[in-house]
């Protein structure tokens, strides 16, 4: 990924797109910024196409190289206790900014109409959709949660078939390289896509849109940038024992890729080749970041906590601590439900507010600025993701490459 084009690095060349598309953003008129919309459009489409044939041929060679069961198992309950671990601090950061800095104070909203409560799905029903009844469907519907579970099934029968197993290990293993030569192919395009992205994004919030939220949208933003420096460089310093630079420079494409795409499915193929790069087996990261750009979302949850209380000062609705711990639940479980697709938070936070008894209209004024939002959480998503790869990788006995 730090390959060199005519001296300069992609990440130079994604940072000079995005740098220019913040320019044009501001100075072209929005017609004319709508006509580089389709190459966002187009660099988008192309990280969309790689998920399913990557996750899936990439995951069946990791459990088959696992060589064992108990390897698996252990490998899922360590990623499966960080992302909770995580994600459950995402939302304390984010409620105790909400209650520090008072984003909605002042804004003395009346109450329009009572609110009624959405029901969140239960856990069985949860655990039932994970199976697919077709795995072609899954494929299909770009189900990554059924596709994890066909591809672990597949890999470890893949293993138990001894000799007749090899040729279909052998099928997926280079279908893996393969998908790895297109994602570094489809990032070559990246510096034109993010321009455009960031192009259309600036031109469509000005500062009069923005300014009524300033505090809200800074909240969040210091939040998760609080949550980076402190639980991921922790993270990483104590368990993955690398440096925090050393983990934010090898994560640097993918956390700018979502931050323009705001897409954690999408970004997964770059998330995936960072830690590649970084030197995260493929045992380790074919599982734990397929499976976080699903259910860890730890922006989503520190953005939450953040716009409950927003909603809630906003509307002067006071929140005592149970109510605030019961968001910190509702937060958790619906950050793991939010898919990772652009706004998915947003309908989250429905279901969080609602069953905080808060008005669904504070969740309209938020959906307003929402994008802005969206960028950095995501952002977040997908580097809590690398995060763990790290941790969980060095506990499986691995040795990290230096990156540029
Ligand atoms: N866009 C986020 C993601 O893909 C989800 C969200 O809307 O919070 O990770």
């Amino acid at each position: 990924m730090a390959e060199k084009k005519g001296g300069v690095s992609l990440i130079w060349q994604i940072s000079i797109g995005f740098i220019a598309g913040i320019v044009f953003g501001r100075m072209a008129s929005p017609q004319v910024v709508g006509y580089v919309a389709p190459l966002g459009s187009i660099f988008m489409a192309l990280l969309n196409m790689l998920i399913v044939p990557l996750v899936l041929s990439s995951l069946v060679v990791g459990v088959a190289s696992l060589g064992d069961l108990k390897a698996l198992g252990r490998i899922g309950v360590k990623t499966v206790v960080l992302y909770l671990l995580t994600t459950a601090a995402a939302i304390a950061i984010g409620l105790a900014l909400g209650n520090i800095m008072q984003p909605g104070a002042g804004m003395d909203l009346a109450l329009a109409k009572a609110t009624e409560a959405k029901a969140a799905p239960s856990l069985g029903q949860v655990l039932t959709n994970m199976f697919p009844k077709n795995a072609f469907a899954a494929m299909v519907n770009a189900n990554m949660l059924q596709i994890i579970v066909f591809a672990l099934f597949f890999g470890v029968a893949l293993t138990m078939a001894g000799e007749k197993g090899k040729p279909a290990l052998a099928f997926f293993d280079s279908m893996a390289e393969v998908m790895y030569k297109m994602t570094a192919i489809v990032m070559k395009f990246a510096p034109y896509g993010v321009f455009a992205l960031i192009a259309g994004t600036v031109s469509k919030y000005g500062m009069a849109v923005l300014l009524p939220f300033a505090k809200v949208i800074g909240a969040v933003y210091i939040g998760c940038i609080i949550h980076a420096v402190v639980i991921y460089s922790g993270l990483v310093t104590a368990f993955a024992r690398k440096s925090p630079m050393w983990f934010f420079r090898g994560i640097k494409e993918a956390s700018l890729t979502a931050f323009v795409t705001r897409s954690s499915a999408g970004t997964l193929p770059v998330t995936m080749e960072c830690c590649h790069n970084m030197g995260v087996p493929e045992k380790v990261s074919s599982f734990v970041l397929p499976l976080g750009a699903t259910i860890n979302m730890d922006g989503t949850a520190l953005y939450q906590g953040v716009c409950a209380l927003f909603i809630a000062q906003a509307y002067g609705i006071p929140l005592n601590l149970s109510a605030q711990l019961g968001i910190l639940l509702t937060a958790t479980l619906g950050s793991i439900g939010t898919a990772g697709v652009p706004g998915a938070g947003l309908i989250m936070l429905t279901l969080v507010t609602t069953q905080a008894g808060l008005p669904i209209e504070g969740v309209a004024m938020i959906a307003g600025i929402d994008a802005i939002l969206d960028m950095i959480r995501t952002s977040l998503n997908i580097t809590g993701d690398a995060a763990v790869a790290t941790v969980v990788a060095r506990t499986e006995g691995a040795d990290f490459t230096e990156v540029e």
